[in-house]
């Protein structure tokens, strides 16, 4: 072998050693998200007790969902501006064996208050998570927006059992059912879905997932939109009971939007 070609090895040995190391490194120091889940040890009940990054779920005082019973009217909240683009047929869905969670990037916005939200993803939760007198709706979507300081805003839609939602027909028998699978969506407007009177409720509360992060702004549309029995039995069978319970409201408000909101 010539002088060359062993240092060619040699260093090719290098590399892939230095690599093993760098990939052994990471993940012996990175820091994985624990796994939870909705059930069992690694339930909600257990979800603060999973990683200290989820303490939150377990000390927080602001925490979502809630039951809505007991809002109280508001004159002067803020009209939300809903300005949602139609998705491309190039947007993808994904099975991330909590929820079946729609990516946004078509710039879809929502100004609320003055301030500008940017859409970034839409997923479901079966049965809903929020309830009213203790009761849960069929389902429940959340539009999750962001804006430039990094504030969350999460709009949420309430389905009771009905007629045929045309919006969710538009994409429901591409879902991915399988864990971890990821399909294409369908030219939808999710603006459509919203209930046409704009009354809402808003509180502030977090994340309903772990770390459970808190400082969410809550707009929970009062008015439950309808879907099919079969819409909702479908997405039952492969991710139904995805719903953490409701938490104690504490020393917050529900108030009360009466009418409307504005789509340019
Ligand atoms: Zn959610």
């Amino acid at each position: 072998m010539k002088p060359t070609a062993i240092i060619a090895l040699v260093m090719l040995a290098t590399i892939l050693v230095l690599a093993g190391c760098i990939k052994s490194t990471e993940s012996g120091t990175s820091h994985e998200a624990a796994h939870w889940s909705y059930e069992g040890n690694t339930g909600p009940s257990h979800w603060g007790d999973l990683s200290p990054d989820y303490r939150t779920c377990k000390t927080g005082k602001n925490q979502s969902p809630i039951d809505l019973t007991g809002a109280m009217p508001v004159a002067n909240l803020p009209e939300l501006i809903v300005n949602y683009r139609t998705l491309p047929v190039s947007a993808t869905m994904h099975n991330n064996t909590h929820t079946i969670q729609v990516d946004e990037n078509t710039g879809s916005t929502l100004i609320y208050n003055g301030t500008t939200y940017r859409l970034l993803q839409y997923h479901f939760h079966n049965p809903s998570e929020h309830t009213i007198n203790g009761e849960p709706a069929a389902m429940e979507l959340h539009l999750v927006h962001r804006d430039d300081e990094g504030n969350y805003l999460v709009v949420g839609v309430l389905f009771e059992a009905g007629a045929e939602n045309p919006v969710l027909a538009g994409f429901w028998d591409a879902l991915p059912e399988e864990e971890g699978e990821t399909t294409l969506g369908a030219e939808v407007n999710i603006a459509d879905i919203l209930p046409i009177d704009g009354i809402y409720e808003a509180y502030e509360g977090s994340l309903t997932t772990p770390p459970c992060t808190e400082g969410v702004h809550w707009i929970m549309m009062k008015t439950p939109v309808e879907m099919s029995q079969e819409q909702i039995d479908y997405y039952g069978s492969f991710l139904g009971g995805t719903a953490r319970p409701v938490q104690r409201l504490n020393n917050r408000a529900i108030a009360e939007k009466a009418a409307g909101f504005v789509r340019p």
